[in-house]
């Protein structure tokens, strides 16, 4: 119970669900779609939330 996350506070999104690469930034555009960035991928903003990959 030591993990220090507050000192990564842009790293709280899943890796991109379309290329796979680490996403720091996510902007939303829609109810159904959003931009993953630094990529760039366009995907569903559902994707990118935590709960969609803690199973
Ligand atoms: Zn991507």
């Amino acid at each position: 119970m030591d993990v220090a996350d507050d000192l990564e506070p842009d790293t709280s999104f899943p890796d991109c669900a379309s290329c796979g690469s680490p996403v720091t930034m996510l902007t939303v555009i829609g109810p159904t779609e959003a931009i993953a960035s630094p990529c760039g991928c366009h995907a569903p903003p559902a994707l990118f939330q935590p709960e969609y990959s803690n199973g």
